[in-house]
Parts: C-alpha cells; sequence; structure tokens
C-alpha cells in the first residue's frame, strides 16, 4: 500500500530519472517545441523534493497536494500546471487515508488524469501526456501491477511517434510533427515506470 513514505520514494525516483534523462527529454522538445521540456521537469522536481522534506506530510494524499502545487507554482510551462494537477487531483482523491492500496490509487490516479483532460481539453491520440497516461490509469484499474502499468504507459508514448500533436507548441507544426515523440509523453512513462521499485 501507498503511504506517505512510499509517494515520497515514487517522487524521488522520478526525479532521479528526470535528471538521468534531462537531454532526452529536452532532445524531444527541440523539433516540435521550445528545448525546455527536461529542463522545466528538471527544476519542478527538486523544488517538490525540498517542499516534502520540509512539509514532511502525513498521508499520500497530503504528499501528493504538496508535490502537485510545488510544480504548479515552479514550472512555468505547459507541463507545470498539467503534471501538477494530475499529483494534486491524485492527492485529493486519496483523502486523509494513511495509505492507498492498488484499487484506491487506480481511482485517485483516474481523478488525476480527469483532471488534467479538463484542463488540457488534450484526449488519447492528440499526441500529449495524456497518451501515456491514460494507459497506465486504465491497467492499474484492471488490476494490473506497476509494471503493467508502466509497459502501458510505454507503449503509450511510443504511440505519439505517428501522430499529429492537436494541443500544446507541438500543434503549431501539423502534419510535420509525424515521427516525433511527444516529450510530455515520454516524461509520464518515466514517472509511472518510477512506481515499480526498480525503476531508475
Ligand atoms: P511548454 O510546451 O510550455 O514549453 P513543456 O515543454 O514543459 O511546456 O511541456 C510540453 C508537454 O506538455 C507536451 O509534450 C505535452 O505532452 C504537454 N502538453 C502541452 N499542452 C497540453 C495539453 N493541452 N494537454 C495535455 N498535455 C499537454
Ligand atoms: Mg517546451
Ligand atoms: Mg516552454
Amino acid at each position: 500500500a501507498l503511504t506517505a513514505a512510499g509517494v515520497r520514494d515514487w517522487l524521488q525516483r522520478f526525479a532521479t530519472a528526470v535528471d538521468t534523462h534531462a537531454s532526452d527529454l529536452t532532445d524531444l522538445d527541440r523539433p516540435i517545441g521550445d528545448s525546455d521540456h527536461g529542463v522545466n521537469l528538471q527544476r519542478g522536481m527538486h523544488a517538490v523534493l525540498a517542499a516534502l522534506d520540509a512539509a514532511e506530510p502525513a498521508t499520500p494524499g497530503a504528499a501528493l497536494v504538496k508535490a502537485g502545487s510545488t510544480l504548479v507554482s515552479t514550472v512555468g510551462g505547459a507541463s507545470g500546471p498539467l503534471l501538477g494537477t494530475l499529483l494534486r487531483r491524485t492527492g485529493k482523491a486519496l483523502g486523509d487515508a494513511e495509505s492507498a492500496d492498488g484499487p484506491a490509487f487506480a481511482a485517485a490516479l483516474r481523478a488525476g488524469l480527469d483532471a488534467v483532460v479538463a484542463l488540457g481539453g488534450a484526449h488519447v491520440g492528440d499526441a500529449t501526456l495524456v497518451d501515456a497516461l491514460a494507459p497506465a490509469v486504465e491497467a492499474l484499474e484492471a488490476g494490473g501491477s506497476a509494471q503493467e502499468a508502466a509497459d502501458a504507459a510505454a507503449r503509450g508514448a511510443a504511440s505519439t511517434d505517428e501522430l499529429v500533436a492537436r494541443k500544446g507548441r507541438a500543434s503549431y507544426l501539423g502534419e510535420r510533427g509525424i515521427g516525433q515523440r511527444d516529450p510530455g509523453a515520454a516524461s509520464i512513462a518515466l514517472l509511472i515506470a518510477a512506481l515499480t521499485e526498480d525503476a531508475s
């Protein structure tokens, strides 16, 4: 079951993965965006870890709300409000429970996804981070393991290669964006992979 410490460990693993892959994420954002996605997430996740250390939230819900609020306030790009909303709404949905089991976490992440869709207006197939997030949520709702969710997110991120982006900066390119992976989908794949213990 996911506890406050578990949330911190998850986000620590994600932050490490973002550090490792920052230049790859920025490279993905170069042809179809403004080359800042890796740097945006690095800045945001360093702030998240500092905020969690300072606040020491007692529940997984409070930890995710703190993390999400920190992302919204420290990342200027589209990804800050979107990823921040994902974590904040997921946390709100967990309420003040001491821990969350698999079904509770899946339901909360679904609430987070719904909030991202409400905020950004992107649906599956629009070549955004939703393409990685939605299949991961579906895998968890079906009772799948974190590894199965991570595999689903990775497949979803790969699916953006052949899509025309309909939201965000990449949408300005139209058909010329075909052949490019969406950077936000790639980073969501890292976030979900970080749910598994051996992620890096
Ligand atoms: P910016 O585009 O402002 O520079 P980032 O480069 O940090 O921000 O993040 C870009 C990512 O944000 C995209 O790859 C995409 O996944 C995601 N994104 C942008 N707009 C939307 C939207 N309306 N809905 C969902 N995701 C979006
Ligand atoms: Mg960008
Ligand atoms: Mg930008």
